[in-house]
């Protein structure tokens, strides 16, 4: 039979690196609860209508990359190509607004594409975000930029990315912006790519996100958003700068910065780095003061980002990180069998006083076992041969330094919570 494999664009996280993740993780809530975000945990799947709504038809997400199938009973399900969507249907559901006009959350978890696979580009891959619902103040969009920053510190990737900001204005700023770049655009259609020509239709602004050369020169001369903001707009954008340069986050502003979903207003913003190829964004966010509406809810202003946890890992690995090995502090080294018993259960004992122990539970000679302790990380073995079972006794060795000594087993929990005070 041929062997079985993971789906392409999917990827299994080993045991030896895990713990990675669990760092990054760790950083995350604890960054998040010391702005008062709290988590939130949606299903895996939803009505495809949460995304098809909640995303937009002709976004890329929907009309080409979802995982959706239809269930027994002919509705339509989809695997979750994002989050904000299922947070807003969520928070719609639950009447939150209700609770406190300010809700923060925020979320981590696996998300399914079926995009091209390249490196930092999978099918299945996982994001962490934050959205804050209830202002439209920029004061909130510091906040949330701030979390963004301060989790990229706290991974050590503050020196490797920079922060590109940008405001698309309001819907009416938009409206008028579109035109003048459809004007701007016209003449030269049949120089555009049929993925611009079509956008120009559906959603021109999105043809500033281009990756072609050809398009981007072009561009260089096409009207600026910022030439069309209302007063509203402007103030709104220019106190955001100041707050952002108050808490020393800098910035560069990237006029061409837009977010390909309809939904977004005013703040955009994207995190990049050079550390990471041609895939280089690594967290992505916006203001979205209409989407709640759109879902059903009432009207209410919104803010978050969403950040590609893979593509956190691969930054950081280029600062030249290796592997960790399991830090354990003890490994059990039992000789003959006679000694299981009491392996087993100093072993729990110490677990239970939060010891790290692993035990060896292939009956080995002294030699392997001691082998299989080094590799293993641990700083100690403890040792339990016939001697030691006679005199109630054990063996402790130091791994690092070499040492060893021979203590009582009913002192055992204290020798390691000795080491520790
Ligand atoms: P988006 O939801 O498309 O705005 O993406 C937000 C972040 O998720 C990006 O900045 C990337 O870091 C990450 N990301 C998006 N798509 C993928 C993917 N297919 N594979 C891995 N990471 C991704």
């Amino acid at each position: 039979m041929s062997q079985l494999r993971s789906i392409k664009g999917t990827h299994d996280i080993l045991p030896e690196h895990s713990n990675k993740w669990q760092d990054l993780e760790k950083i995350i809530h604890e960054t998040c609860k010391r702005s008062g975000y709290r988590e939130i945990r949606t299903p895996i799947f939803e009505d495809t209508r949460v995304f098809s709504r909640g995303v937009g038809e002709d976004s890329d997400i929907v009309s080409k990359e979802m995982y959706s199938w239809e269930d027994r009973d002919g509705t339509s399900l989809t695997l979750r190509p994002e989050l904000t969507a299922s947070v807003v249907r969520s928070y719609i559901q639950h009447n939150l607004g209700i609770l406190s006009p300010i809700q923060r959350m925020y979320y981590m978890g696996p998300l399914f594409r079926r995009e091209r696979p390249q490196k930092g580009r999978q099918r299945q891959f996982n994001q962490f975000g934050i959205e804050a619902f209830g202002s439209e103040n920029p004061e909130l969009d510091a906040e949330v930029i701030s979390i963004a920053w301060n989790i990229l510190e706290g991974y050590d990737l503050g020196e490797i990315s920079t922060l590109q900001l940008n405001s698309i204005g309001s819907t009416e700023c938009r409206n008028n912006y579109k035109e003048a770049l459809k004007d701007f655009l016209r003449p030269n259609l049949n120089q555009l790519s049929d993925t611009s020509k079509n956008r120009f239709e559906t959603n021109p602004l999105r043809i500033l996100d281009t990756k072609s050369e050809n398009e981007r020169r072009l561009l260089e001369k096409a009207p600026l958003i910022s030439d069309y903001y209302t007063d509203e707009d402007r103030a709104h954008f220019d106190s955001l700068q100041q707050f952002l340069s108050v808490m020393n986050i800098s910035f560069i502003i990237n006029p061409k910065l837009v977010r390909g979903l309809d939904y977004y207003s005013r703040t955009v913003f994207e995190f990049t780095s050079s550390a990471l190829g041609s895939q280089d964004a690594l967290l992505g966010g916006g203001r979205y003061d209409r989407l709640v509406e759109m879902l059903g809810g009432k009207p209410t202003p919104a803010i978050g980002f969403a950040a590609g946890i893979e593509r956190f890992l691969i930054a950081r690995e280029s600062l030249g990180e290796t592997i960790r090995p399991l830090n354990n502090n003890a490994y059990f080294v039992c000789l003959g069998e006679a000694g299981i018993p009491d392996v087993l259960s100093l072993s729990n004992t110490l677990r239970k006083a939060k010891i790290n122990v692993v035990s060896d539970p292939l009956r080995r000679s002294l030699k392997s076992q001691m082998r299989e302790a080094n590799k293993s990380g641990s700083r100690f073995a403890i040792i339990l041969g016939t001697n030691e079972i006679e005199n109630k006794t054990l063996v402790i060795k130091d791994l690092k330094k070499g040492e060893q000594k021979i203590i009582l087993q009913s002192d055992l929990t204290k020798f390691f919570k000795d080491l520790t005070s």
